[in-house]
């Protein structure tokens, strides 16, 4: 074997974003299986006659053959397992597919495997095509992604006391890290009431590992503007394409 098929190899990988680089070449950002997030490049894929051309559309899931270069590593070929083009095409899927995309890609560093994530990225994206409403499957992907990277909420109980929180109600508490009962009530701007059914609602969604498992559970208005919270809280912003779901909720 020639020193070059060393530094070949295979990987899964999501796309996430792409740029252009000079005049017929794109740079993608993937999150793959092994190695979490890469930039790649794929030189001439936007040549008419690329083999790579419509096989690294935004969110599409391939196995790809690289080439490990001194700098970027070189996609040189990709065979698609997922595409979802045709699942995207609906608004609130394809707003929904931008959350989840931004999310992932701003909470995960570069080159650090996450198999994990990986597996949610791949399996939310899975359910959003099969899903009648796309934008009700972000709170509990939020959850779970909160979950992988060792934030989850507190919701078990009182994340200041430990007092039950059984159908009481409660104030999310972003500083604490989860949700806090009456006589712990944080006073901060931030902090902001739960209703008992919202208390509920919200501990009843970060309890469900597998989105499979219970399809109709739907985050309640102010348990999805707690998830949000709590995930704008560790990401130190709002993420920008939830104004995109904001839009269309409100259109
Ligand atoms: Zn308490």
């Amino acid at each position: 074997m020639s020193a070059g098929g060393a530094r070949a190899y295979k990987t899964r990988g999501i796309v996430l974003r792409g740029r252009n680089l000079g005049e017929a070449d794109k740079i993608f950002t993937l999150f793959t299986d092994e190695r979490g997030k890469i930039d790649a490049v794929a030189k001439g894929v936007r040549r008419a006659k690329s083999q790579l051309a419509g096989r690294l559309e935004f969110v599409t899931e391939a196995t790809l053959t690289m080439h490990r270069g001194r700098s970027l590593d070189v996609i040189t070929s990709a065979e698609i397992a997922c595409a979802h083009w045709n699942a995207i095409v609906d608004p609130a899927a394809f707003a929904t597919a931008h959350v989840i995309v931004e999310l992932i890609d701003a909470f995960c560093e570069t080159e650090l495997a996450m198999p994990d994530i990986y597996a949610l990225l791949r399996g939310a994206l899975r359910a959003l095509a099969a899903s009648p409403d796309p934008a009700s499957l972000v709170p509990r992907f939020e959850l779970r992604l909160l979950g992988a990277l060792g934030f989850a909420p507190e919701s078990d109980g009182c994340v200041r006391c430990g007092a039950s929180l059984g159908g009481v109600a409660a104030w999310a508490d972003l500083e604490a890290g989860g949700l806090a009962c009456e006589r712990c009530r944080p006073y901060r701007a931030d902090a902001f009431a739960l209703a008992a059914a919202d208390v509920d609602n919200f501990r009843g969604l970060a309890a469900v590992r597998d989105a499979a498992v219970a399809p109709a559970m739907r985050a309640t208005a102010a348990s999805a503007r707690a998830v949000d919270a709590f995930v704008s809280w560790h990401l130190g912003k709002r993420p920008k394409s939830t104004t995109l779901l904001d839009d269309l909720a409100h259109a």
